[in-house]
């Protein structure tokens, strides 16, 4: 490791954090270690271009397990860290909330905890440029109706054990910060999408299996909005917050991007039939399946990013449409990463309607 700033990014192995990874190795001269689990949704797959890079390392840890997560400080004595390890499917917390409640909220506390062990050992100047970036979602907002968005004024009303546990650790981040002085930054951000994202969330579902000819699930009616932000673009959110972003403070990001669900899936059923005609001049919009609906499923998400645009100078580079087209033919591309995450836990079963007693 040759990096001068040294950062500490959980979660790397995931959709988000690998995105953060390479663009740190492959944009800038930080150097990154990876502390990661690696649970059934991290693969090291996706982080192939940057593994030989001296200025990266992977510890494959537990956040939950602080002597591990001492001994990563201790070692690699980091200038930040980006806190993106999670449970992060709402429908699995709706099945199994357990497991939410330790990653995000035990898991949370505990790498605050060593976070601020080893932040009040260093020197005055460390102290004060040191960060803990905390990567959250707009889903601690709770459901919007037709109009309004949310922003940093927003009162939390999570919904979901995923949304609850996830309110819960930014109230762990903004208490540490404000009862041990410890310099964090909480980020509010809507729905991502891109490649490399696990293929049991909406986009990659719905596109793998339209290229499977396999029936295509839409929950309820598929009128619930999403705002949706392209990952590279959150990773440059997230690294604009670490730079510039006020500590204390959070930031509500999103795409602008409102899109239903149907709409979402109509979307890539287009792309896909202009990019792999299925030879019989059908449309796959013909796979569409409604399904029930997810327990207590929000109805909106929307935000409203002014204030990352306007005190950070952050806005997105890509629009849905722009955005959704490099995300198909990223996945056309690479079908050996789709074969080889879904060899492992995930068998694409239904997941979150335990509340209903349906489902498995
Ligand atoms: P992901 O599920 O793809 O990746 C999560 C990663 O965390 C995996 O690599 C997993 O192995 C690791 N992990 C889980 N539990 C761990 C533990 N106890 N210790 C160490 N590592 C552990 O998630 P993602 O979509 O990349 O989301 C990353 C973060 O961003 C999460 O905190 C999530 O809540 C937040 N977020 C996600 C979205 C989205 O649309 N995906 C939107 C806003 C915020």
């Amino acid at each position: 490791m040759n990096g001068t700033d040294v950062y500490l990014v959980t979660g790397g192995a995931g959709f988000i954090g690998s995105a953060v990874i390479r663009k740190l190795v492959e944009q800038t001269n930080v150097s990154v270690v990876n502390l990661d689990k690696l649970t059934y949704a991290g693969n090291l797959d996706s982080l192939a271009s940057v593994s030989d890079s001296p200025r990266y390392a992977f510890e494959q840890a537990d956040i939950c397990d602080a002597e591990a997560a001492r001994s990563i400080f201790a070692e690699y004595q980091p200038t930040a860290v980006l806190h993106l390890a999670a449970e992060s499917h709402v429908d699995r917390s709706i099945d199994s909330p357990l497991g939410f409640v330790q990653a995000n909220l035990v898991g949370t506390f505990t790498l605050l905890e060593e976070t601020r062990r080893y932040w009040n050992r260093l020197g005055e100047a460390g102290r004060k440029a040191f960060r803990f970036v905390h990567v959250s979602t707009d889903e601690v907002f709770g459901s919007l109706g037709e109009t309004g968005y949310f922003s940093e004024e927003t009162p939390y009303r999570p919904n979901s054990p995923y949304s609850a546990t996830k309110a819960g650790s930014d109230h762990l981040v903004r208490a540490w910060h404000h009862t041990y002085g410890l310099p964090t930054i909480i980020s509010n951000c809507s729905n991502n999408y891109g490649p490399y994202q696990f293929p049991e969330k909406l986009i990659p579902l719905v596109l793998l299996n339209a290229l499977a000819a396999k029936a295509l699930p839409v929950y309820g009616t598929g009128d619930n909005v999403r705002d949706w932000l392209y990952v590279d673009d959150h990773a440059d959110a997230l690294l604009t917050m670490l730079r510039d972003g006020e500590p204390g403070e959070s930031y509500a990001v999103g795409g602008s991007n409102e899109v239903t669900n149907l709409e979402v899936v109509r979307r890539i059923c287009t792309l896909v039939d202009e990019l792999v005609p299925d030879g019989r001049g059908s449309s796959r919009t013909e796979l569409i399946e409604f399904v029930e609906d997810r327990p207590g499923h929000d109805q909106r998400y929307a935000i409203d990013p002014s204030k990352i645009r306007n005190e950070l100078g952050w806005c997105p580079s890509e629009s849905f449409d722009t955005g959704l087209r490099k995300t198909v033919e990223w996945y056309l591309a690479n079908p050996l990463w789709c074969e080889r995450v879904r060899s492992g836990a995930y068998r694409g079963e239904r997941l979150g309607l335990a509340a209903t007693g349906g489902g498995k």
